[in-house]
């Protein structure tokens, strides 16, 4: 009898080992040691969305607990390596700890592993895997850690990699990661940003873990670590313009172009921004205007800057054009031409009390303009010809795609300084338009009424630089 036992515990132990070194390539789950309490299974299939990537699960049930491991396979040796690694030192831990709690516990431990692809390309991968200890459905734990390896060298990516060297790009990550952290959602509603401010200092080393995402740069941080409690983590996005400075010529973000900025060439657009004074997304529209040193024009609602006559004052003491849209964006076309005279005269003498400056341009709300605005309006009535949609999509990529698709030498685009997500969109929007060799203006300096103010006529409707009637 004990040889038999025997027997069976070699080819046991066979079967298992032969399973752990090798992967089991066909489509289906395979059953590969079945007691009466425990079944650990391993599977590995071809990926149906990432072409050349395989996914390795291994599931075991036990009586005590169970395990969901999920990996992402290249057939590359060291990211294989590294991932089995990964996976292994997970499960031992997971076993160890599951086996010294031994509480009598009537729902099993769970450890779960899975993945999320950021970006899969034939030179590149770059991955998050998440990992959760839970009981009965309860999560107890939740790590991550990214990965972001060459496809063509067989090597990871380190975070040097994507920089110059002596760019001092730790100490500037740090800083801009810092302020974008201070306006994620999940910070501004449990810190102060000079707590959190104290939090993040306190950390030695807060940059730990990073992906990529077509030419974007995305930060993870510990939301624990960072005194938040509502998440786990902390994303953060740079677009490669907004690292131009640090980063190196061609990394896997892409190309830095040098603006294209030939004499006798320039392209000019001017940005406008509707509807605010806001509180909060007007600063930080104007931080970033001022951090690519251009200058926009915001149509000012009389109501919201009676509301925020702080946040005009710094509008205009930062040189921008404050232009007029009513005090109370009433639908013109639908008012009489007394009443439109006081609106407008009411906003006008409101801006000039705060800023010393009077509006030298109306934007119609709803761009809606009749005979009768025309005759009202003492002032160019300024439209658009780029309408980003910002309102409607309240999308950052959406809004860029908006602007990379579409615009053109002398386009006057609107905007809105109402949205967070239109304040996110400038980041990737400005640096593109700098790129591209675009000059950004104001919407005078851009129909030339700076240079020559007779060339302003009152009730003229202005859609670009050449199109007006
Ligand atoms: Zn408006």
């Amino acid at each position: 009898m004990k040889k038999i036992y025997i027997i069976v515990l070699i080819l046991l132990i066979g079967i298992l080992t032969a399973c752990g070194t090798h992967s089991v390539n066909d489509n289906s789950e395979r059953k590969i040691s079945g007691k009466t309490k425990s079944i650990l299974y391993s599977s590995t299939v071809a990926s149906s969305e990432y072409s050349g990537m395989n996914v390795e699960s291994i599931r075991f049930q036990g009586s005590e607990y169970f395990y969901t491991v999920k990996m992402p396979k290249l057939n590359r040796e060291s990211w294989d390596k590294e991932m089995e690694r990964l996976g292994k030192t997970a499960i031992d831990d997971f076993i160890k700890e599951a086996e010294e709690i031994r509480d009598n516990q009537k729902e099993p431990l769970e450890l779960q592993i899975d993945f999320q692809v950021y970006s899969f390309s034939e030179q590149f991968l770059s991955v998050k895997i998440e990992q959760s200890v839970s009981r009965g459905g309860e999560v107890q734990k939740k790590t991550f850690s990214t990965h972001n390896f060459d496809r063509n060298s067989g090597e990871f990516i380190k975070f040097p990699d994507l920089f110059k060297e002596g760019s001092n790009f730790h100490e500037k990550l740090t800083k801009l990661s810092c302020s974008k952290l201070v306006k994620h959602p999940a910070v501004k509603a449990e810190l102060s940003s000079e707590q959190f401010k104290k939090n993040y200092e306190s950390i030695k080393e807060p940059i730990k873990h990073f992906l990529i995402k077509n030419d974007r740069l995305i930060l993870l941080f510990d939301a624990g670590e960072l005194g938040i409690q509502s998440s786990d983590e902390l994303e953060i996005t740079f677009s490669k313009y907004e690292l131009r400075d640090v980063l190196k010529k061609k990394t896997v973000l892409g190309t830095i172009e040098e603006p294209s900025n030939k004499p006798g060439e320039n392209k000019y657009v001017a940005l406008t921004f509707d509807d605010g004074p806001h509180e909060t997304v007007t600063y930080e529209i104007l931080d970033v205007l001022k951090k690519y040193d251009a200058r926009a024009t915001f149509f000012v609602l009389g109501v919201h800057a009676e509301d925020h006559p702080e946040v005009l004052k710094r509008v205009a003491a930062e040189g921008h054009e404050i232009g007029n849209h009513t005090w109370g964006h009433p639908y013109l076309t639908e008012i009489s031409q007394e009443k439109i005279k006081q609106d407008v005269k009411k906003a006008d003498e409101f801006i000039l009390n705060i800023t010393g400056q009077m509006p030298g341009l109306l934007r119609p709300p709803y761009g809606h303009v009749n005979e009768t605005v025309i005759a009202a309006v003492n002032k160019p009535l300024i439209k658009w010809s780029l309408d980003t949609r910002d309102w409607e999509s309240q999308n950052p990529d959406a809004i860029f795609e908006k602007v990379q698709t579409k615009v053109k030498d002398g386009d006057i685009i609107i905007m809105h300084d109402t949205l967070p997500t239109t304040a996110e969109a400038l980041e990737l929007v400005l640096p593109w338009l700098y790129e591209q060799g675009y000059q950004v203006v104001t919407v005078s300096e851009l129909l030339g009424f700076s240079a020559n103010p007779e060339l302003a006529q009152a009730g003229k409707v202005y859609y670009s630089r050449t199109h007006s009637n």
